[in-house]
C-alpha cells in the first residue's frame, strides 16, 4: 500500500512487469510501439491504441489498480481466502464487483494441462455437498450416502509426495471418468496409493504400482509408507476453506474454488512476496483462451475444455460485441 500509492506508479509498475522497456502491440505482436502523451500506447504498424492492461485481467476495468492489487496481495496471502464481502470492505467497492474481482483474480489460477506427477501419488476423491442430517425434512433427499452423487459432486484429486497436487470436479467417480484422468497426469510406472475403492483396482493393470489402505477396516497406514495422508490433508484444508470462508459455493463455479486452493498448496514453498510475485507475472500475460482451446484434445479433460470454453464465450461476448 505504501509502494503503489497512487495509480501512474500502479500503471507504470504493471507496464514494467509485463514488457520491460520493449512495450509489445497485444494487436500485431509489433515491437517498440510509441508512447502517447496520455499515458497510453500507439503500435507503429497497425496504429492500434492500446494501454498496459490490454488483454490482461484488467482489460477496460473501472476499479483502480490500486485496488485490483490490493486484492490480489488479500488472495495470496491468506491461507484461507478471502471473501467478495471482505474485499466489499477493505478496497470500498461493492459486493458485486468484488466477486466479480475475486473471480477475474481465481482465473490466473487455472491448472495447466501439462502438470505431471511421477514417484509415489496418492490419490483420493471427496464428495461436497451438504449432509443430510443438518436439512430440513422436506428437503432430504433419500439414498444419499457414501459415495453417491445425487446431491452431492465428487472432486478427484492427486498429489505426488513432496509435490504437487492436481484436483479437478468430475462428473462420477467410475473408473471410465477417472482412469483417463490418471493417465493424463500421472507418469506411467509411478506407484499409486490409495484406499481400498474398486476402482483403483485398475491401477495395476494401466501400468502403475498399486498399494491401498483399507479405510473400512480402520486401517490409515501400511508398513508405515502406504497412505493417502496427504491428498486428506489438502481435503480437510479445501473443505475449512469452504465452510469457513467461503460458505456456499456454487456447483457452476467450483472448479475455480479448486484451482485456488490447488495454486496455494503448490506454491507453499513460496513466501508472500514470492507469491505476490508470481501472481503478478500471471496477470501481466495476455489472456488468450484461444490459444489454450487449441491445447485440449484429451477425453480425460474435457471438463477444463468445457470451463475455458464458457470463460471464452463469457469474454468473447464482453469484449468482441
Ligand atoms: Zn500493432
Amino acid at each position: 500500500m505504501n509502494y503503489f500509492n497512487n495509480e501512474d506508479i500502479c500503471k507504470q509498475a504493471f507496464a514494467e512487469y509485463r514488457w520491460g522497456d520493449d512495450v509489445v502491440c497485444p494487436h500485431c505482436g509489433q515491437h517498440h510501439c510509441s508512447k502517447r502523451k496520455d499515458g497510453r500506447y500507439r503500435c507503429n504498424k497497425c496504429k492500434y491504441n492500446f494501454s498496459c492492461t490490454t488483454g490482461t485481467i484488467f482489460h477496460n476495468t473501472k476499479v483502480s489498480l490500486q485496488c485490483w492489487f490490493m486484492a490480489m496481495y488479500l488472495v495470496s496471502s491468506h491461507k484461507k481466502g478471502v471473501s467478495s464481502l471482505q474485499i466489499m470492505r477493505d478496497c470500498e467497492v461493492t459486493q458485486k464487483t468484488a466477486w466479480f474481482m475475486l473471480h477475474k483474480i481465481r482465473s490466473l489460477f487455472a491448472q495447466t494441462d501439462s502438470t505431471a506427477l511421477n514417484g509415489t501419488v496418492e490419490m483420493d476423491e471427496m464428495y461436497l455437498g451438504g449432509r443430510e442430517t443438518n436439512k430440513h425434512e422436506s428437503k432430504r433427499t433419500e439414498g444419499t450416502q457414501g459415495r453417491s452423487t445425487k446431491t452431492k459432486t465428487p472432486i478427484f484429486g492427486m498429489v505426488a509426495r513432496g509435490g504437487n497436487v492436481v484436483a479437478m470436479k468430475v462428473s462420477d467417480t467410475k473408473g471410465a471418468t477417472l482412469m483417463p484422468i490418471v493417465s493424463q497426469f500421472v507418469e506411467n510406472g509411478s506407484t499409486t496409493y490409495t484406499d481400498e475403492a474398486n476402482i483403483y483396482h485398475q491401477l495395476t493393470g494401466n501400468g502403475y504400482n498399486h498399494q491401498y489402505v483399507n479405510h473400512s477396516q480402520r486401517e490409515y497406514v501400511r508398513a508405515k509408507d502406504i497412505h493417502t495422508n496427504g491428498i486428506e490433508g489438502f481435503w480437510a484444508h479445501f473443505k475449512r476453506v469452504i465452510f469457513s470462508t467461503y460458505h456456499c459455493v456454487s456447483k457452476d463455479y467450483l472448479q475455480r474454488y479448486i484451482d485456488e486452493q490447488v495454486y496455494r498448496w503448490n506454491t507453499r514453498e513460496m513466501s508472500i512476496s514470492e507469491r505476490y510475485s508470481d501472481m503478478f507475472s500471471r496477470a501481466a500475460g495476455v489472456f488468450d483462451y484461444t490459444d489454450v482451446l487449441s491445447l485440449s484434445s484429451v477425453v480425460s479433460i474435457a471438463h477444463f475444455r468445457e470451463y475455458r470454453l464458457m470463460c471464452y464465450q463469457l469474454w468473447k461476448a464482453r469484449h468482441c460485441a
